[in-house]
């Protein structure tokens, strides 16, 4: 086996060519923006000291002991509990929706068996929720659903919440406690230096070579083997068409002092253009600021047009068609294996980027061992594998 072409710097390139480079193999990392990581990008503000989540808060959080043990290996990392709340018609709510939501929402002082028989009767029974809205529905009832829900999602989205998979929310937890940690895994943590600085010590490998700047198309040498981590229609030159993403845009302020009081405030209410604020200085609560200037971001959802970076899979039924077409496509290649988020046009979380690439590269490895070709996908974005 030659040289081995990995587009892509984020995590799933990172990590895929940091295994094969382990293994023997040689590997030209490109990346076509001039940093790595990915959207989980980070760098720091001089002015503040502030480290910035160029592309919005990404929070690590894990259950799967590999993905941990091998992070782990890259710098390190500091326990960290994500808190968010929530603007609901000038009061603010915690999240996920937990016994103090629910409390505060309906002025009660339910316990926790009350208020589940109380959200239970609200709830609409449907037995297998078809949509977004249908499992907001069948898990909280009209009234939550309508302040918490719906409008967020029709903003971050840009359709109506019956268009939506039901998975969306799925990622959420209800709880009938007051445990308002927003995700439910064991591990929850940041890297102390940040997501940049992690996926740089990835790549430092004397068998990795690292272009920034680089578009694949720019790339005129001859490969063994590529993993493809950009966008699954864009390798294919959009000739179908192109899969929907949502996009963001992000409006800063600089304001003197604590400005949320928290990581992140969403705002639900259909009158607010941002679905959500973000307070920098809050994801890295360890970090001394130099001065009391915070960094506080707006986020826009926005649809996805040429030119702008693609975020959020959208994933709508005409999005489904599609990629099952561009799927056929790209197993009819030869020498590629498609991963990541945006290769396999998938909605996932930075722990399931990282062990969905460990499997790829194992996979990878025991096929060039075995002289034979590695898959286009092995995960399979229509769900089967
Ligand atoms: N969501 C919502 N209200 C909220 C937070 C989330 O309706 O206050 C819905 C929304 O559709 C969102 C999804 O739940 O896209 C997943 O939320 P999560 O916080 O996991 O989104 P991410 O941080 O990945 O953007």
């Amino acid at each position: 086996m030659g040289r081995i072409l990995v587009v892509g710097a984020g995590l799933s390139g990172a990590v895929v060519a940091r295994e094969l480079a382990e293994a023997g193999f040689a590997c030209l990392v490109i990346d076509e923006r001039d940093h790595v990581a990915g959207n989980c990008h980070t760098s720091l503000d001089e002015s503040t000291g502030i480290m910035v989540h160029r592309y919005g808060p990404h929070i690590f959080h894990t259950d799967n002991d590999a993905v941990w043990a091998f992070v782990g290996r890259f710098g390190e990392w500091v326990p960290y509990r994500h808190s968010v709340y929530s603007t609901v018609r000038g009061k603010v709510f915690s999240l996920p929706v937990n016994l103090l939501t629910i409390n505060q929402f309906f002025g009660t002082a339910m316990t926790p068996a009350e208020a589940r028989a109380f959200v239970a009767a609200q709830a609409e029974p449907i037995a297998v929720p078809a949509n977004f809205r249908e499992q907001g529905l069948s898990l909280v009832g009209e009234a939550l659903y309508e302040a918490f829900f719906r409008h967020y999602t029709s903003k971050q989205w840009g359709t109506d919440d019956r268009n939506l998979p039901a998975a969306i929310l799925r990622r959420l937890p209800l709880r009938f406690s007051y445990d308002i940690n927003y995700f439910h895994h064991q591990r929850q943590a940041m890297p102390r230096d940040g997501y940049t600085a992690l996926t740089q010590r990835m790549l430092e490998h004397p068998r990795i070579e690292l272009r920034l700047g680089t578009a694949a198309e720019a790339v005129e040498e001859r490969f063994d083997h590529t993993f493809y981590s950009g966008p699954l229609d864009r390798y294919f030159g959009y000739r179908l068409g192109r899969l929907g993403y949502r996009s963001l845009r992000f409006e800063e302020l600089r304001l003197e002092g604590d400005a949320l009081g928290c990581p992140v405030m969403n705002f639900p209410d259909p009158d607010v253009p941002w679905t959500r604020m973000t307070e920098h200085r809050h994801l890295s609560p360890w970090r001394k600021p130099l001065s009391d200037t915070s960094i506080v971001w707006r986020e826009f959802s926005e649809a996805t047009e040429p030119g702008k970076s693609p975020y959020y899979p959208l994933r709508l039924a005409g999005d489904e068609r599609l990629l099952r077409d561009y799927v056929g496509l790209a197993n009819a290649e030869h020498g590629i294996t498609f991963l990541g988020r945006l290769g396999c046009y998938a909605y996932i979380d930075m722990d399931a980027a990282i062990g969905r690439a460990l499997e790829t590269a194992r996979v990878a490895i025991a096929a060039f061992g075995a002289h034979a070709a590695p898959p286009a996908f092995v995960h399979d974005p229509l769900g089967k594998a």
